[in-house]
């Protein structure tokens, strides 16, 4: 099977490893939106958080228990299938720290919209 997250759990592809478990492992992102940027993903392949509902919640619960210790406020998000920008079919956590301000929006928020119809109008407020 032709996967990156798979080849990166065989130790077959480079990444910066941050934690494993027995059944999932927490690496960086390749071009992560910040520094604590990080991804959790079981070590059995799953395309995505719909397809073995049992697979999804202990790769989360590894996510919820790596995302704990970090002390911020964060995303914890996963995406379903190419409209929903899903771009790598193995399942992963996000885990986005956050920080007030940090101009990271996600695209479905009333703040992003706002941005977005102001960058239109020319209204940069
Ligand atoms: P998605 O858009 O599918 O939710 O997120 C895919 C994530 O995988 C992105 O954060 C992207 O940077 C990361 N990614 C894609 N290919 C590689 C790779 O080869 N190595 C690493 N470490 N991360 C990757
Ligand atoms: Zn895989």
């Amino acid at each position: 099977m032709d996967c990156i997250f798979c080849a990166i759990v065989a130790g077959q592809a480079p990444a910066t490893i941050l934690r494993e478990w027995d059944d999932a492992l927490a690496f960086k992102p390749r071009g992560g939106v910040n520094d604590g940027h990080t991804l959790v993903i079981p070590r059995i392949h799953v395309a995505d958080a719909t397809e073995d509902p049992n697979v999804t919640a202990d790769a989360v619960r590894r996510a919820a228990q790596y995302a704990a210790e970090i002390g911020a406020n964060l995303n914890l998000i996963t995406n379903v299938g190419p409209d929903a920008t899903q771009t790598v079919f193995h399942l992963h956590w996000h885990i986005v720290p956050r920080a007030k301000a940090d101009g990271l929006l996600l695209p479905w928020t009333p703040q992003h919209a706002a941005r977005a119809a102001a960058a239109q109008t020319g209204d940069t407020r």
